[in-house]
């Protein structure tokens, strides 16, 4: 690129002062003209259309027009089937840097956008957008006309070119905006309008310079204006004295005319001697400048700029007209043809249209060529349509373009090497393109062959040295294009496989990240499983109840920090969002932030590796600790403790949402296709088993709770305590068992997730659980009753631990009081002591457990306040109990004060009757005790309720201000959650309300 610059700027330094000085020179003489190399004379044959004006041809019934009329991509069709568009509409977009757009060259409705044949030597279809005419309407759609094309800046006449769709008609045609701009990279001193026309038979530049000079001369300003030329040089033959006498006329009268401004250049006509190929480009620019364009070169890298009059015309009229380029002149000519003559027909126009129009002999055309006989090519068929670079229809007869001789070897006789025009050496070329040796003859410049014809014309072996030439830069084009392919494709895959190891490498950086991530946790896990089992063993050597509640406390505790440790990670996102949003921090603000952020997922990610081990660990520890406790119950006789059940409550939970976990961890890596797939898999078929090993554990622990409930509540029918104690124990934890389990069946019919019928299923379960707990219960508070109805000793029923003290019974008889008080002895004392001290911790457990799910509003509030209310009562009963038999131990003669003075308000029953509340009969206490007994029970349940309350207002206060900041992901969850602490609340209050009006009552 650089050097082909510097070569341009050394060329056309060279070339001002060149062009300059044959300026000079021709302005103080006649027109020099130079010669080229090579070069033929054959029969013109222009007479036969010359003589005959140019024409417009009548508008066509249809137009064809392909979307490839030009060098470049082809255009993109703007229109649909069925769209009425108008003469000179755009049609189809230019589409890239070298393209045209294509227009309407016709009013009327376009019937097809279809391929068609195309007149093109290699017969192909292309393309096409046809246009039916309406009617006789020509309407236009022009674009603005510029008369004063002058005011107009030259990047928008260059526009107007592009948009008018004008392209070269002498050549391929290249579009003749992209050749404006040709100034960008050369440097232009000699504009040359190309009016030679050297081709046999063809007329259409020389009528149209004879028909339409004034245009031409105007085109040629608006290119010179565009390009900024030295000289502009008509370089035209001298068999078309009528063309050089109209120019030269036009050249006058435009000099003469005082109301345009002067010619910036010199504009000057030259005529040069007919010989074929003077119209080639090259040999022109060296017939007129004495240059020469050098090999694989450009006119522009000799400084000089070549248009054709046709496309000068169409420069002319897109500018001051505003006419698209849709019709162009034609050459009808050929001895095949009555009238031939040159034409101005539509783009599009069919060709056997255009031959009617010269009155095809009746004899019939025997050859039909587009172009001259010695450029131009043989037409299979004249229903094709004429585009932007068909000059010449030549219709032959079987005499004027007989068929080709047979083809001889080659003599070497170098005739044509001497004709060539391009000084190429022809017959090395043939051999070449023969052998398919396409190497070697593009190393003799296959390239600068401008496929004139010279050679074949001279040949006297009637070799047709052009078609080998074609055949051969045609397969060169192909082997290029294929290379061009194929080092795409090399790109490409160089570019993917690059790619890929980038991924490949990015992959394998996360994989060992996440194996040393997962190196850490299995340490941490290590850690927290030897801790684990130190104090699972520590505590099986003591007992199972107390390694139960250390492991849930470091679970809760774990999970308390991953809580704190999440939400301290999204608080910090948020301030590293609102930070970036907002724009006004800082970049060390941010990246302040981007460290908070990190150190809080590092902490949150400790926090749930901690969680995680110390879950595992007690996972493991649970059945163990369950199963100690079974081996003791089993031991003992008695039903499984409610923490037993508890603990393997909690173990199966945690193993259900490790599964959970793990499957999810699992989907997650199959949806993403990273992660160690197989590990995982064994993780969720390892967390499952303990699930599975959970249940178990947990369905042999209640099975033998509930038989063992039944025995132990049958054993002691007599009115054991204790017994009836674990039954209402069982009972309320069957209780929120059901609750619990129905919580969980709502909450999954309300998501849609979750196992629906298996959640139905374990509510059933509960509930018969609940049912038999009920039923158990039920039958032993009966057989206590009974047996205390018939117990003769009431201490005894006491020291069983009864904490039945709602009922009120009968007082009884002062016979039947008297007796069993005086026999109350100390060691039933100490045995209502004990199950006094059982029934404070009781209570205590109660009060710590509803303040706890107050102030996490977790937990069912309604389940705990009853237990505890429950606890409070017996306490009071076990208080009641105790006082009475230590009253009764040292009051030797209750008889003597009289049960109906002891209990004035107890209710008589009628004598002889016996009750459940007999116990009542055996109180000593004086009716002032009982009031403050009452009063002290009646102020501490208002404590306990009060300190109820604030541990609700707390928690219904954060649940709040917790919603107030939540972001979307968990508004739903938070609004769940200060709805539940609204209800705790209120609850509390209200049983606030009713001891405080208990005690205002008092
Ligand atoms: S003119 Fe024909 S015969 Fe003569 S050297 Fe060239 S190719 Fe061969
Ligand atoms: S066709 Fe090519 S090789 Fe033959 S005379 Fe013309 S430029 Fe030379």
């Amino acid at each position: 690129m650089v050097l082909s610059l510097l070569k341009s700027m050394v060329t056309s330094s060279r070339s001002a002062a060149t062009a300059e000085a044959e300026h000079t020179q021709k302005g103080q003489g006649a027109p020099r003209v130079f010669d080229f190399h090579g070069g033929i004379h054959p029969p013109e044959h222009k007479a036969l259309s010359n003589r005959a004006p140019l024409v417009a041809a009548p508008l066509p019934r249809e137009v064809v027009l392909p979307l490839s009329q030009h060098i470049g991509a082809p255009a993109q069709p703007l229109v649909e089937i069925g769209q009425r568009v108008k003469t000179g509409e755009l049609i189809a977009r230019a589409q890239g840097m070298i393209s045209a757009p294509v227009h309407a060259s016709i009013t009327g409705v376009v019937t097809a956008i279809e391929p068609r044949q195309i007149p093109h030597v290699s017969g192909l279809e292309d393309q096409c957008i046809v246009i039916e005419r309406e009617g006789e309407i020509d309407e236009w759609a022009r674009l603005e006309a510029w008369r004063d094309w002058r005011q107009q800046e030259a990047q928008d006449l260059i526009q107007r070119l592009q948009d008018a769709g004008v392209v070269g008609q002498g050549g391929a045609g290249f579009p003749s905006a992209v050749k404006a701009r040709v100034r960008e990279r050369h440097a232009i001193d000699t504009l040359i309008l190309n009016a030679a026309e050297c081709e046999p038979y063809i007329t259409a530049d020389d009528l149209t310079m004879r028909t339409h000079p004034e245009a031409l001369i105007e085109g040629l300003e608006i290119l010179a204006s565009l390009i900024g030329p030295v000289c502009i040089l008509i370089g035209i033959e001298d068999n078309k004295p009528e063309a050089v006498i109209a120019l030269e006329q036009a050249i006058r009268a435009r000099r003469a005319d005082k109301r345009l401004p002067p010619l910036d250049s010199r504009l000057e006509v030259v005529v040069v001697p007919t010989k074929y190929p003077s119209g080639g480009e090259k040999q022109l620019i060296k017939l007129l400048t004495d240059r020469e364009v050098p090999s694989r070169g450009l006119p522009a890298d000799v400084g000089v700029v070549v248009h054709n009059p046709g496309t000068v015309r169409a420069v002319q009229r897109a500018v001051c007209f505003g006419e698209p380029m849709i019709s162009r002149v034609v050459t009808l000519t050929g001895e095949a043809l009555q009238h031939p003559h040159n034409v101005e027909a539509r783009l599009g126009t069919s060709i056997a249209d255009l031959l009617r129009l010269a009155a095809p002999a009746p004899t019939g055309i025997a050859r039909l060529v587009m172009g001259g006989p010695m450029m131009g090519f043989t037409l299979e068929s004249d229903a094709l349509p004429i585009i932007k670079t068909t000059n010449c229809l030549l219709a032959s007869s079987p005499e004027s373009l007989p068929a080709p001789a047979v083809e001889q070897p080659c003599i070497r006789c170098g005739m044509c090497e001497q004709a060539c025009p391009a000084e190429l050496l022809p017959q090395q070329l043939y051999w070449f393109s023969k052998a398919r040796e396409f190497d070697k003859a593009e190393l003799y410049n296959l390239a600068d062959c401008i496929e004139c014809g010279a050679c074949s014309y001279v040949c006297p072996s009637q070799i047709p040295l052009v078609q080998y030439y074609r055949f051969a830069k045609g397969e060169i084009r192909s082997a290029q294009h294929e290379a061009r392919k194929s080092e795409r494709a090399r790109h490409r895959f160089e570019f993917k496989q690059a790619r890929m190891a980038r991924e490949e490498a990015e992959k394998e950086a996360k994989r060992q990240q996440r194996a040393q991530a997962a190196q850490k946790s299995a340490a941490a896990r290590a850690d927290a499983s030897a801790a684990a089992e130190t104090t699972s063993a520590s505590a099986a050597t003591t007992t199972a109840a107390a390694a139960q509640p250390a492991p849930a406390t470091d679970i809760k505790a774990f999970k308390t920090a991953r809580a704190a440790a999440n939400i301290a990670l999204k608080k910090a996102e948020k301030a590293l969002k609102a930070a970036q949003d907002g724009g006004e921090s800082s970049e060390s603000d941010i990246a302040k932030l981007e460290a908070n952020v990190t150190a809080a997922k590092t902490k949150l990610a400790s926090a749930e590796s901690a969680l995680k081990a110390a879950s595992e660990a007690s996972e493991s520890a649970a059945p163990a600790a369950a199963g100690a406790s079974t081996a003791s119950t089993s031991t003992t006789g008695t039903a499984a403790p409610a923490a037993d059940l508890k603990a393997l409550k909690t173990a199966r939970a945690a193993a259900n949402i490790a599964v959970k976990k793990a499957e999810k961890a699992l989907k997650t890596a199959q949806d993403s296709g990273e992660g160690d797939i197989p590990a995982l898999e064994t993780s969720v078929a390892e967390a499952k088993a303990r699930l599975a090993k959970a249940e178990g554990d947990l369905k042999a622990a209640s099975e033998a709770s509930e038989s063992a409930a039944p025995a132990a509540a049958s054993a002691s029918a007599t009115g054991a305590a204790a017994d009836l104690k674990a039954l209402k124990t069982a009972r309320a934890a069957a209780n929120i068992a059901v609750k619990k389990a129905e919580k969980a069946l709502k909450t999954a019919q309300d998501s849609g997730e979750g196992d629906i019928s298996a959640l139905e299923t374990s509510v059933t379960e509960a509930k018969a659980r609940l049912a038999k707990a009920e039923g158990d219960l039920k039958a032993a508070t009966d057989a206590a009753g009974a047996a205390q109805g018939t117990d003769k000793g009431p201490v005894a029923s006491a020291a069983a631990g009864s904490a039945q003290t709602t009922d009120t019974g009968a007082a009884g008889s002062s016979a039947g009081a008297a007796a069993p008080a005086a026999a109350a002895p100390s060691a039933d004392i100490k045995a209502l002591k004990t199950a006094r001290a059982a029934a404070n911790i009781a209570v205590k457990k109660a009060e710590k457990a509803l303040a706890r799910a107050s102030e996490s509003g977790e937990g069912d509030i309604e389940d705990l306040q009853t237990l505890l209310a429950t606890a409070q009562e017996n306490l009071r009963a076990a208080e009641v109990r105790l006082n009475s038999a230590q009253a009764g131990s040292t009051d030797a003669t209750p008889a003597a004060k009289g049960a109906g003075e002891l209990i004035p308000e107890a209710p008589k029953p009628a004598a002889g009757s016996v009750g459940r509340g007999s116990m009542a009969s055996n109180v000593t206490l004086s009716q002032t005790e009982i009031e403050a007994s009452r009063a002290e029970n009646l102020a501490k349940r208002h404590k306990q309720v009060s300190i109820a309350v604030k541990a609700a207002e707390a928690a219904h206060r954060k649940a709040e201000a917790a919603l107030s900041e939540a972001d979307d992901e968990n508004r739903q969850r938070l609004a769940t959650k200060v709805d539940r602490t609204r209800r705790n609340l209120e609850h509390a209050r209200e049983s606030l309300a009713e001891v405080q009006a208990l005690v205002d009552a008092q």
